[in-house]
């Protein structure tokens, strides 16, 4: 499949001129789960053992496990009492503990071509605290629909070019929260089994891990979460549906072919370490050779199913000829596709989009190469609809601010 889209997000600029950038931040904000928990996120295993916990007799579980799997994530149900081939009794049991609630619509905004974007507000540590805010795009193209998903709120890496990197409150989403976003979709959507349409078919067929956050730092959560969305007796979009995005955190890169099985894409953006280094701080932990050979040993690539490597056009920086031909030179080998991406400027950055004609120089050198290279164009402008174009309600856009934004929204 093709990357669909460009999502990065739009945050504080904490920007140190001159300063090598931090690797990373640390501290993860601490985020307190709600009193009644949500079955969404959670695997047919853990369904189970949360129905032992409130009394359901052995015999019965596997049944209800089914039950609640099938309204959950085929007729997405958002209470208990719609579940009706369930008995009253145990229906006002499981409501007495869990919820099947989604994270909270705060925003929802409709792009003239479509587009849409939800602005969601997820719990944070204590009542103090702001709520903690993530985006999540659905960009609908003729032959699909593809949802952009965050994984964390913020990012604990730092690279330079992407607006997520700067902002402080950093916290892993749960897996419930990862699945919640396309259950909020599929809900604004009126996307689940029951919907009439002339196909029959779905709107939302494609997911992209390309929201906010490193998917690869939230490996556990990531994985929980894909495989619930990929499982064929609910949600059901396949592996080769989904793409996750990295920066390039190369332990997990052979993890998640294993125990995920999805698409790869890699956020490559430089073919020598020392612009690397830069741009993407996690290179000088996972040089370019290491995440070179974890692709080469990515489970499941072949030339149907290639590997995306993504890189961002920064005009004079990474966008010369010389670049192009070592991008061609190192990724032979490897079942390639290139996605070139306009970079997506911010109010305070330091880097400008290369100029069309170099891009599209640079795509005709690597398309002659053999290689499909796809240019984002852009979608949803008139909502900036890019991922994390979206700024928390509690951060006012400037009239600048909304003019630089208004160039991000991107697909192919
Ligand atoms: N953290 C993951 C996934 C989220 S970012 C990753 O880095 O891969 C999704 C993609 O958007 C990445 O390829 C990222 O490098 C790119 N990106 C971030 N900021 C951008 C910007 N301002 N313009 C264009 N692409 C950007
Ligand atoms: Fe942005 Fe991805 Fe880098 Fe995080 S890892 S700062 S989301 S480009």
């Amino acid at each position: 499949m093709t990357v669909s889209m460009r999502c990065q997000a739009m945050q504080t600029i904490l920007e140190t001129p001159n300063a090598p950038a931090p690797l990373e931040k640390v501290a993860l904000e601490t985020y307190v789960p709600p009193a009644k928990p949500s079955l969404i996120g959670a695997s047919r295993a853990e369904i189970a053992e949360r129905l032992a916990a409130i009394g359901v007799a052995p015999a019965q579980r596997r049944m209800r496990v089914q039950q609640l799997w099938h309204w959950i994530y085929v007729r997405g149900a958002k209470n208990f009492d719609e579940m009706t081939s369930i008995s009253r009794e145990m229906r006002a049991q499981l409501e007495a503990h869990f919820t099947v609630a989604r994270p909270e619509v705060a925003a929802e905004q409709v792009s003239n071509d479509g587009t849409r974007k939800w602005l969601l507000r997820l719990p944070s540590g204590d009542s103090l605290e702001k709520a903690h805010e993530v985006e999540c795009v659905y960009i609908p193209e003729t032959d699909r629909g593809t949802l952009c998903v965050s994984s964390q709120v913020g990012c604990t890496l730092n690279c330079s070019f992407c607006h997520t990197g700067t902002q402080r409150l950093v916290r892993n989403l749960t897996a419930g929260e990862i699945v919640g976003q396309i259950m909020v979709a599929r809900d604004r959507l009126n996307d689940w089994a029951d919907r009439e349409t002339p196909s029959g078919g779905r709107l939302v067929t494609n997911v992209v891990m390309m929201g906010m956050g490193e998917p690869l730092y939230n490996f556990d959560a990531v994985r929980d979460a894909l495989l619930i969305v990929s499982d064929n007796e609910g949600i059901g979009i396949s592996r080769r549906r989904i793409t996750l995005s990295t920066s390039g955190v190369v332990p997990n890169i052979v993890r998640t072919g294993e125990e995920i099985g999805v698409m790869l894409a890699i956020s490559l953006h430089a073919v020598r370490d020392e612009l690397r280094n830069e741009l993407v701080p996690l290179n000088r932990k996972y040089p370019i050779a290491e995440l070179l050979q974890a692709c080469r040993d990515y489970p499941g690539s072949s030339n149907a199913r290639r590997i995306t490597f993504e890189y961002v056009m920064l005009k004079g920086v990474n966008d010369s000829m010389e670049d192009a031909k070592l991008l061609v030179k190192m990724l032979k080998g490897i079942p390639a596709k290139i996605n070139l991406i306009p970079f997506n400027p911010w109010p305070g950055t330091r880097y400008q989009s290369s100029d069309w004609d170099q891009i599209e120089r640079f795509s005709e050198y690597i398309f002659n190469a053999g290689y499909s290279s796809p240019v984002r164009t852009p979608r949803g402008r008139d909502i900036l609809a890019a991922c994390g174009q979206l700024k928390s309600e509690t951060e006012k856009l400037s009239v600048r601010e909304r003019q630089a934004l208004r160039a991000m929204a991107m697909t192919d």
